[in-house]
């Protein structure tokens, strides 16, 4: 399974990182830990940009996270036209800082800096997979 089941729409069919949609198919978000400096990427890169090394553990990002910044998208980008409006997020998880959309089942309203959330995989109507920020 390629990158093309990744998104809303998918740019990318393949890459070196694959693995993370097999993951969020299995109802997990990984990221990559470099196995050399310790370094966690989100989105996951197979190559540690600290240390150059390549020899990469997959990790969970889970538990809570908490909004850094938010923004409301309401032209979407090519491809996204439908789906506006929805919010993108800046989240902290620790390790990893994730960037991604609130689901839409959360009022606009209640979201804030600060406030904490969740992680979960979504499968969307076309069959693609993605992730969202929900509420903890
Ligand atoms: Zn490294």
């Amino acid at each position: 399974m390629g990158f093309e089941k990744f998104g809303h729409v998918s740019f990318t069919s393949q890459t070196k990182t694959d693995a993370f949609v097999e993951y969020l198919v299995k109802d997990e978000i990984r990221a990559t830990k470099c196995r050399k400096c310790g370094r966690v990427f989100f989105p996951p890169q197979a190559d540690c940009s600290s240390c150059l090394e390549s020899d990469m553990d997959w990790v969970k990002v889970e538990g809570n996270g908490k909004i850094i910044s938010f923004t409301k998208v309401n032209y979407g980008p090519t491809g996204f036209e439908s789906d506006v409006p929805y919010i993108l997020a800046l989240a902290d998880f620790g390790e990893v800082k994730v960037f991604g959309r609130f689901s839409k089942e959360i009022p606009e309203e209640q979201i804030k800096v600060g406030m904490e959330v969740k992680i979960q995989a979504v499968s969307l109507p076309n069959g693609q997979v993605s992730y969202q920020f929900i509420r903890d």
